[in-house]
């Protein structure tokens, strides 16, 4: 039988980049704050320049919770089921995948926030492609300007503005929306390589610039600014850098005496009360024993996976299908980040790709949204071209021969030796839409160790993928070729499995008939509980997912304490 915890005011599932940000502005307004924390604290010292060990081996997670419940995944709901990824992307400990992410910190564009109505404004209804089930986010870019101000701020975000109150400065990204201040550090530094794609971007009339990043530029709230050394794509940073919650945000909420982090603690189920249809707080795996944290008011911040299996998995009597879910929304508009259909450049000279780092890179936003003219496309949407630094030796040997030499023997390992420095492939991240049969389910026969089904992703990208996929490809070879590259390869579409940037599942609006959260992000059906992360998001523009997640996270976290009395009960 459960052991039962003295009551708090909050619980928080899951102390991530997400979780880890939310608890700051709860505990800074005095409220008492449980974390449940299924990894545990990691420290520099945890932290290695360790290919096999961070890319290969699904390190550095502390437990390996995730690895163990790694999503199933088939195209569609009559195809057969993908290989099984072997470990999971995400990380457990406290600060989540914060602590081995690329850092890579955007904000969306207004465009974002209103896709259906600016694209039937600007094309006609008819172009929301046939099956999506988009839908305008509740409120617009301006309504989250002040938060996305906030969290740069708190956790440390480095950058240079390309629209600073209106007024474009090419320095910067000048397609971005507007930012009422400027970064508080500047960009990381380039490198010959990127300057000379900076420089060619520049003669073919586009708008290069440095990409913001959570890692320090400069020393920054007491910590070192980046040593660029590189093997930071899925590693920790030995120097606190890299501005993971683990030591920007969940530190400062625990200075404030009023936060309590569980660590080890897999939550199972949250609990709710037969009667009112409440939540009344979370059950709890710490080793071999189960607890019953209670708490007026639960946050849910898991990832995006773990946010609906939970849900899933919360079975009441007033609720049968799954907690929040009697109007069978959770797992519905699902999608992950288009980031297939690569491009890969071969250049006649050494690029210096040895050190530096994902984040540390130049950018164009040209076609990107709808930063361009779509009158004449069969698409909508686009792609953000980032091209970076980022060399390790295993992933250098595994790189394309390009046709010139077989793959393995002499010449394979003469062509990798003068080679292994002249490729760099491209990051394109594209729009992406939900469509109705784009959803996630509990597996019905993969199990995770406590015997709990795990999430099945049944996803595929459709038509307008595929076709943003391809022009975004012919954009990135134009800018390799014009750069110097003499062979340029482009990568295959692949499909939906497991994502870094998973979305929707529990969709913010104001629809309770198709959507989970209300424009706060408290459940339609269950007033006192909150959901935090990717899975409230309805789309996701061209660019990595976190700092709009942290952003929402931070506006929930403040409304819950604005209107506490009428959410907590
Ligand atoms: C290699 C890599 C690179 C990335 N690069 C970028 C980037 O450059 N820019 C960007 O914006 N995004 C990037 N991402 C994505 C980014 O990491 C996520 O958007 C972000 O971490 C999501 O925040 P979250 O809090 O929802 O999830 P997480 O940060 O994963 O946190 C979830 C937390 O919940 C805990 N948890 C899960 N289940 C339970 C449970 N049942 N009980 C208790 N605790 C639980 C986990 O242990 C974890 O600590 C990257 C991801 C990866 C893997
Ligand atoms: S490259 Fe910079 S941010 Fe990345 S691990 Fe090294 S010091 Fe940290």
């Amino acid at each position: 039988m459960a052991t039962t915890l003295k009551k708090t005011d909050v619980a928080v599932i899951g102390l991530g980049a997400a979780g880890g940000v939310g608890v700051l502005p709860l505990t800074r307004a005095g409220l008492d704050v449980v974390g449940l924390e299924a990894g545990g604290w990691m420290t520099p010292r945890d932290f290695a320049p360790d290919e096999l060990k961070n890319n290969y081996r699904g390190w550095p997670q502390a437990i390996q919770k995730a690895n163990r419940e790694v999503p199933t995944h088939r195209p569609n709901a009559n195809a057969p089921y993908s290989p099984r990824a072997a470990i999971h992307p995400m990380m457990n400990g406290v600060g989540g995948t914060s602590l081995h992410y690329w850092a890579q910190s955007w904000r969306l564009n207004p465009w974002d926030f209103r896709v259906v109505s600016e694209v039937t404004k600007r094309y006609g209804a008819s172009r929301i492609p046939k099956g999506s089930t988009v839908e305008d986010w509740p409120f617009g870019y301006e309504e989250l300007e002040p938060y996305y101000e906030i969290v740069e701020r708190e956790v440390g975000i480095s950058g240079k503005a390309g629209n600073l109150n209106g007024v474009k400065d090419p320095a910067g990204n000048i397609f971005e929306a507007p930012r009422k201040s400027e970064f508080p550090m500047p960009p990381l530094r380039g490198t010959e390589f990127t300057d000379r794609m900076g420089e060619t971007a520049k003669k073919l009339g586009w708008h290069p610039f440095p990409g913001p990043a959570a890692i320090n530029s400069t020393t920054y709230d007491n910590r070192p600014e980046c040593q660029y050394h590189g093997f930071c794509s899925r590693g920790g940073c030995h120097v606190q850098a890299k501005n993971s919650t683990s030591w920007s945000t969940i530190p400062k909420a625990q200075a404030t005496g009023k936060f309590n982090v569980i660590t080890y603690a897999h939550v199972t189920r949250i609990e709710v009360n037969e009667q009112t249809g409440r939540v009344t707080g979370v059950t709890f795996v710490k080793g071999s024993e189960e607890f019953f944290q209670p708490a007026d008011v639960v946050l849910l911040a898991g990832y995006t996976y773990e946010n609906v299996r939970l849900l899933q998995l919360s079975k009441s009597k007033p609720f049968a299908n799954g907690l929040s879910n009697n109007a069978g929304q959770v797992g519905k508009h699902y999608f992950s980040h288009n980031t297939s259909w690569n491009v890969t450049g071969l250049f006649p000279f050494d690029i210096n790709n040895w050190y530096g780092l994902p984040a540390q890179g130049v950018g164009v936003d040209n076609w990107a949204d709808d930063n361009f003219d779509h009158s004449g496309l069969d698409f909508i949407g686009g792609g953000l071209l980032w091209v970076y630094s980022d060399r390790r030796p295993i992933a250098a040997a595994s790189m394309s021969t390009f046709g010139q030499a077989p793959s393995w023997g002499v010449a394979w390992k003469k062509f990798i030796k003068e080679n292994a420095d002249r490729w760099n492939t491209a990051y394109i991240q594209k729009t992406t839409l939900p469509y109705e049969d784009n959803y996630l389910d509990l597996d019905p026969n993969v199990k995770d160790p406590l015997g709990m089904p795990v999430t099945r992703i049944t996803a595929d990208f459709k038509e307008n993928e595929r076709k943003s996929g391809e022009f975004m490809q012919g954009k990135m070879e134009e800018w390799f070729k014009a750069a110097g590259a003499t062979r340029v390869q482009k990568g295959p579409a692949g499909t939906m499995g497991p994502s870094t940037h998973a979305y929707g599942g529990t969709r913010m609006g104001d629809n309770k008939e198709t959507n989970v959260v209300n424009r706060f992000g408290f459940s339609h059906e269950v007033p006192n509980l909150g959901i935090l992360g990717g899975s409230v998001m309805g789309t996701s523009g061209s660019r990595n997912p976190t700092l709009t997640v942290q952003a929402l996270a931070w506006r929930t976290a403040d409304y819950l304490t604005k209107n506490w009395k009428s959410i907590a009960g």
